[in-house]
C-alpha cells in the first residue's frame, strides 16, 4: 500500500502542520502567532493567517476580515506581554523583504525599536 506524503508550500504551513517546531504565543483556528527564530527586537513574534495568501498584494476582500484579525491578535499579545509600545510590519513582495511567501505580520518590541 502506498502511503501518499504531501509536504506542505512553505515553513508557516509546515510549522502550521507540525511537520517543523516553533514556540507558539497564540493559535486558534484561523491564525497561529510564533516567535521569530532570528529575532530583530527583544520580543519579535509572527503572527500568520493559516490560510495561505502569499503576500499583502495578493490579499482580496474575501481576505480583510482574517488580515484585520492579525491586528487584534497583535494588540492581545502586546496586553499579555504589557509592551509600552511596539511595531507592526508587513514586507510585501521580494523587493519590500518579504522572504517567506505567505503573509506575516511582525510584532517588534521589548524595547525602543528604531527602525
Ligand atoms: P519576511 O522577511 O518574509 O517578512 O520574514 C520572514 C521571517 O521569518 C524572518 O524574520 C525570519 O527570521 C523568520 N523565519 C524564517 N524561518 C523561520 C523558521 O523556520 N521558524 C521561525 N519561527 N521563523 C522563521
Amino acid at each position: 500500500m502506498h502511503v501518499l506524503y504531501m509536504s506542505s508550500q512553505n515553513i508557516f504551513e509546515r510549522i502550521i502542520a507540525r511537520e517543523i517546531p516553533a514556540i507558539i504565543e497564540y493559535e486558534d483556528d484561523e491564525v497561529i502567532a510564533i516567535k521569530d527564530i532570528a529575532p530583530k527586537a527583544p520580543i519579535h513574534i509572527l503572527i500568520i493567517p493559516k490560510k495561505n495568501i502569499p503576500s499583502i498584494a495578493d490579499a482580496t476582500l474575501e481576505d480583510q476580515n482574517i488580515l484585520g484579525k492579525l491586528l487584534m491578535v497583535a494588540q492581545k499579545i502586546g496586553k499579555e506581554k504589557n509592551l509600552e509600545g511596539y511595531k507592526l510590519l508587513f514586507n510585501v513582495g521580494e523587493k519590500g523583504g518579504q522572504v517567506i511567501p505567505h503573509v506575516h505580520l511582525h510584532l517588534l518590541g521589548g524595547g525602543k525599536i528604531d527602525f
